[in-house]
C-alpha cells in the first residue's frame, strides 16, 4: 500500500482525527514530535513544516538550524487509545534542509543510505527484533521505582495480574495498530517481559520498534506501571536485550538458506555473519550506547560477552536458530533496547554487506561454554571480546572506518562527542557500591 496525500487527508478527516504528531528520532534514539491540528495537515504533507533543528540534541548548529519535516505517508497511523472525539494520529518524518537535500544527521536517512547499497547488490534486509523490558511500580509522585510488579507480595492487591493485564493490553493495542505480534512472554527476571512481532524490511522494522516502545510505555502507564527499556535496571538480575533476527532476501527469496549446508546457511549468510563479527566492537558503541549497557554484557545472564557464533544456546554473540528454509536467519544477541534502531540496523547491515563484498569466512562455531575457558584458552582459539565499557566501545568506533563512514562525519562526531561527555560524567561519580565496599574498610 502506497498512500497519497489525498489518502492521508481523507483517512484523517474520516476518522475524526484532530491532532497529528509529526515524529522523528534523534541520534540518541529519542522520539521527538510536534503536534499539528488537522487544519494544518495538508501543509505538512506538502513538506512545508519547518522547525528549529538546533534545539534537538546532536542535530544542527545554531547558524544552520532551519529544518523541514517530510512525512512518510505510508507511516500514517491513528493511535487507538486516543478519544474518539479527538483522535490523535502520527506520521514518521524524514528531515530535510530548506534547500531540499536530506539532513545528513537524520538516523532514518543514514539507514536509507545503507538500504540503498543493499538494493544495489540486489538485497532486501529483513529484521525481526525481540524486545525485552521491565514493568515497575511508580511512587506516590508518579516517578518510576525499581520495585517490580510481581515481586512485592505483602502490600498489594494482585500485582502479578497487573503485569499480565498490562502485557495483554499492550499486545491488543499493537495488533490494533497493525503489528503482527508473534509471541509475548514473561522473561527471566521479576517484572521482565518480552514481546516479539513479525520481521519486516529494515526501515519499517526500525519505525515499528520506535512505535512499539511508545505503545509499551503508554499502555503500561494506563495500568499504573512504568515500562523501562534501560538495559540493566537491577544488579544481580538479567538485563533487557534486543535480539535482532536478520536475513537478506533477493526477489522475495531468503538468500541465507542453503539446504546442502550443515547448518542450512548459504555462503552469503556466512560472509554476512563474518562481516558483523569483524566490526562488532565498533557496532557495539551504537547498539549498546549507554553506560548502563555494559552492566548487561557480563557473564552469567544469557547476554553475550565474547565474539563467537553457535547453533546451540550458549549465549554466543550470534546464534543460528534452528528454523530452516524461508525462516533461516541469524540472531545477533548483543544489542539492547536503549539503542537507536535506525543507526543500529545501518551499521549491522553495512558490516554484513562488507563481509559479502570481501567474501569473508567466519571462524568455526564455538559450541562449548566459553565462560569456562581461561583467558589463555580463548586467546589460543582467537576468540575476541565485546568492549567492556562505553569508553572502550567509543574507541573501537573511532578506529573503524567502515562504521564511521556509514554514519557519516556529522553523526559520528556528534555521537562520539556526546557519549564521551556522558562517560566523563559517569567516571566522576562515587557509586554506592564503593561506599559500601570501602568506606568502613579504609
Ligand atoms: N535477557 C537476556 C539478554 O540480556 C536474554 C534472555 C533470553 O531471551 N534468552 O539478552
Ligand atoms: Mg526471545
Ligand atoms: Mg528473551
Ligand atoms: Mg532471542
Amino acid at each position: 500500500k502506497k498512500m497519497s496525500v489525498q489518502d492521508v487527508l481523507s483517512q484523517a478527516r474520516g476518522n475524526g482525527v484532530e491532532f497529528i504528531r509529526l515524529q522523528f528520532t534523534d541520534l540518541f534514539g529519542m522520539t521527538k514530535n510536534v503536534a499539528i491540528t488537522v487544519d494544518h495537515l495538508q501543509n505538512a504533507l506538502e513538506n512545508r513544516y519547518m522547525f528549529d533543528g538546533s534545539s534537538i540534541d546532536g542535530f544542527a548548529r545554531i547558524e544552520e538550524s532551519d529544518m523541514i519535516l517530510y512525512p512518510d505517508l505510508d507511516t500514517f497511523q491513528i493511535f487507538p487509545w486516543t478519544p474518539s472525539n479527538g483522535r490523535v494520529a502520527r506520521l514518521i518524518c524524514d528531515i530535510y534542509h530548506p534547500d531540499g537535500t536530506p539532513f545528513e544527521g537524520d538516523p532514518r536517512y543514514i539507514l536509507k543510505r545503507v538500504i540503498k547499497q543493499a538494493a544495489d547488490m540486489g538485497y532486501t534486509f529483513n529484521a525481526g527484533p525481540e524486545c525485552e523490558f521491565f514493568l515497575f511500580h511508580t511512587d506516590e509522585t508518579g516517578k518510576p521505582t525499581t520495585q517490580t510488579h510481581d515481586m512485592g507480595g505483602y502490600f498489594d492487591l494482585s500485582p502479578m495480574d497487573l503485569g499480565e493485564d498490562a502485557r495483554r493490553d499492550i499486545c491488543l493495542t499493537l495488533t490494533a495498530m497493525g503489528f503482527d505480534v508473534e509471541a509475548s512472554h514473561h522473561e527471566d527476571a521479576n517484572g521482565q517481559h518480552e514481546i516479539d512481532f513479525r520481521y519486516d524490511e529494515a526501515l519499517r522494522a526500525a519505525d515499528n520498534l520506535m512505535t512499539f516502545k511508545i505503545i509499551v510505555k503508554t499502555i503500561a502507564k494506563r495500568h499504573g506501571l512504568y515500562a523501562t527499556f534501560m538495559p540493566k535496571p537491577l544488579s544481580g538480575m538479567p538485563g533487557s536485550g534486543l535480539h535482532i533476527n536478520m536475513s537478506l532476501s533477493r526477489d522475495g527469496e531468503n538468500v541465507f538458506y542453503d539446504s546442502k549446508d550443515k547448518y542450512g546457511l548459504s555462503r552469503e549468510a556466512y560472509s554476512f555473519m563474518a562481516g558483523i563479527m569483524a566490526h562488532i566492537r565498533a557496532i557495539t558503541a551504537i547498539a549498546n550506547p549507554i553506560v548502563n549497557s555494559y552492566k548487561r554484557l557480563v557473564p552469567g545472564y544469557e547476554a553475550p560477552v565474547y565474539i563467537t557464533w553457535a547453533t546451540r544456546n550458549r549465549s554466543p554473540l550470534i546464534r543460528i536458530p534452528s528454523a530452516q528454509g524461508e525462516a533461516t536467519r541469524i540472531e545477533l544477541r548483543s544489542p539492547d533496547p536503549s539503542c537507536n534502531p535506525y543507526l543500529t540496523f545501518a551499521v549491522i547491515l553495512a558490516a554484513g554487506l562488507d563481509g559479502i563484498r570481501q567474501g569473508l569466512t567466519p571462524p568455526a562455531p564455538v559450541e562449548k561454554n566459553i565462560y569456562l575457558l581461561s583467558k589463555e584458552e580463548r586467546q589460543a582459539a582467537g576468540i575476541g571480546s565485546l568492549p567492556e565499557t562505553l569508553y572502550e566501545a567509543l574507541q573501537a568506533l573511532q578506529d573503524d572506518r567502515l562504521i564511521t563512514d556509514t554514519l557519516g562525519p556529522h553523526a559520528t562526531s556528534r555521537f562520539i562527542q556526546a557519549k564521551l561527555k556522558e562517560w566523563d560524567e559517569y567516571k566522576q561519580q562515587v557509586h554506592p557500591w564503593e561506599i559500601q565496599k570501602y568506606l568502613s574498610r579504609y
